[in-house]
């Protein structure tokens, strides 16, 4: 370690003793006096004018663009964001075009990046704008954080980036950041009101001058900082503003802050999904508009129980009661890591030769004109409500060729991809269970 750190660091370590208030069960180390404040604003605001990410929502003065840049990024790294966002404002440069688009041209955009829940909420606020007869987003914290989709940080973010509002908008990067300066010998789960409370502080110190780094860009500097140097593994510490302050590094902590919370294993989620597929037209499903896949579509199928998973498998049961008793046989099977599970799919299909003309309308229980699309004639394609898969929004019939058109998931993706090659090879012969 370079001497003028060893020295910063003593000082640093020595403002804190005289400012610190111990409580009995609480071995936190005290967050910086408001001097030390002052001196970690100044080498922040540095840092970020020269070290800052450019990127094409900042600076614009865009509340709608900072708002869709907000949302996008959460969970996602900002690589993956650039794409996305630059065609998301070219179709929908303003609140009033994203509102006035159907929520399936809006899911189709969003396709690949995943978290789709958080696309039908961005969807939902513009349109409750639209329909208060607002075009603009709410410039107060309080009426942002009443909007679906806004939660603290995305709140914070906004308010103090689009409007200039001295709130803290603290993401797992900034957690991660202040549990190492402060060396905070908590989860990150547990650190929020310290790190709220700390970063409430240094929006309020003074900063001379403040017009040059204000809220919005103090916590870009905070989230930035996190993102690229106080990385999760390796952080850059040489190349730290706050090298001179950090406890975790005088204390040789980085490694090990913030703790890690003990994980439990994921939950396994199966599905059992149905391949039909008739005259080059295939069985589509759409998700309801929320829960697990909300408003996408898929093979249409449905969810099994682990402990039957075996006996499923081989039978494809219940999966052939859905469908009248028709034996199955399973085509292919894919899996997926969510978040918060992991996810198995098995795609199963028809056994021997495809049912004749009629028998799938039979099958599938269509009511009513628009769903009446199996004629003996042959097929049309168009929507229509669910029959015997009764948990999905809406049916419908497409061209093979076209179904991995429609705004999907990943994981219902990879299910459909392996189904299709698997039936373009070995057409509507599948493999024995
Ligand atoms: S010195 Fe290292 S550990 Fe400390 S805040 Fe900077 S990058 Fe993070």
């Amino acid at each position: 370690m370079p001497s003028d750190m060893l020295l910063h660091t003593s000082n640093h370590l020595r403002t804190q003793s005289f400012n610190a208030k111990p409580k009995a069960t609480f071995l936190i180390t005290p967050m910086p006096s408001k001097t030390s404040n002052a001196q970690l604003l100044k080498r922040l605001a540095k840092w970020y004018a020269k070290h800052g990410r450019k990127l094409p929502w900042r600076g614009c003065g865009d509340a709608y663009a900072i708002w869709v840049s907000e949302i996008m990024l959460q969970q996602t790294q900002v690589g993956t964001v650039l794409g996305y966002f630059e065609r998301f404002m070219q179709r929908f440069p303003r609140l009033e075009s994203l509102a006035k688009a159907p929520l399936e041209e809006v899911l189709s955009l969003w396709q690949g990046l995943g978290y789709y829940g958080r696309c039908r909420k961005l969807h939902a606020a513009a349109q409750q704008l639209l329909a208060a007869g607002q075009t603009q987003l709410p410039s107060s914290l309080e009426a942002l954080s009443a909007l679906p989709g806004f939660g603290p940080y995305t709140a914070g973010a906004v308010a103090s980036i689009a409007f200039g509002l001295p709130v803290p908008a603290i993401d797992g990067n900034l957690l991660r950041l202040c549990a190492r300066l402060h060396a905070l010998p908590l989860p990150k789960e547990r650190l929020l009101p310290q790190v709220h409370r700390w970063v409430s502080q240094l929006l309020q110190t003074p900063r001379p001058p403040r017009s040059a780094f204000p809220p919005g860009s103090l916590n870009q500097a905070l989230m930035d900082l996190g993102a690229t140097v106080c990385k999760p593994r390796n952080p850059l510490c040489t190349e730290c503003p706050w090298h001179f302050a950090c406890l975790a590094l005088a204390q040789n902590k980085v490694t090990t802050l913030p703790l890690r919370k003990q994980s439990k294993p994921k939950p396994t989620l199966s599905w059992l999904l149905a391949y039909i597929e008739f005259k080059g037209q295939l069985l589509m499903a759409q998700h309801p508009p929320k829960g697990l896949f909300g408003g996408l579509w898929g093979l249409p199928g449905v969810p099994v129980e682990r402990r039957l998973l075996s006996q499923e498998a081989s039978q494809g049961s219940p999966l052939s009661q859905h469908l009248g008793g028709y034996p199955l046989a399973l085509l292919c099977q894919t899996q997926r890591e969510l978040t918060h599970r992991h996810l198995q799919l098995f795609v199963y299909a028809m056994k021997g030769k495809m049912p004749p003309k009629g028998m799938l309308q039979k099958l599938m229980h269509f009511e009513g004109t628009q769903a009446m699309e199996l004629k003996t004639t042959g097929i049309q394609t168009g929507g229509t409500q669910p029959g015997c898969f009764p948990g999905y929004a809406c049916l419908r019939w497409v061209p093979r060729e076209t179904a991995l058109q429609l705004p999907t998931s990943a994981a219902l993706r990879k299910a459909l991809e392996a189904a299709l090659a698997a039936t373009s090879v070995h057409k509507l012969k599948p493999k024995r269970a």
